[in-house]
């Protein structure tokens, strides 16, 4: 299974596209960074891979 990652912007944190295709969107993890990540941020190609794949990423 692909794991994609993306990183913020504003202080580095790694942040797992999985969990943003769950989420949507997701204030970032980051201590003191006040970015929100969004799904539609990833590139279009990540997204689509979450879009086609959705339901293997919903066995945990
Ligand atoms: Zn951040």
């Amino acid at each position: 299974m692909r794991i994609e990652t993306t990183s913020c912007p504003d202080c580095g944190t790694i942040i797992a596209a999985n969990v943003l295709e769950s989420e949507r969107t997701l204030k970032c993890p980051g201590l003191g960074c006040g970015r929100v990540h969004r799904f539609t941020d990833l590139s279009a190609d990540v997204q689509r891979h979450y879009e086609a794949n959705h339901d293997r990423y919903q066995m945990e």
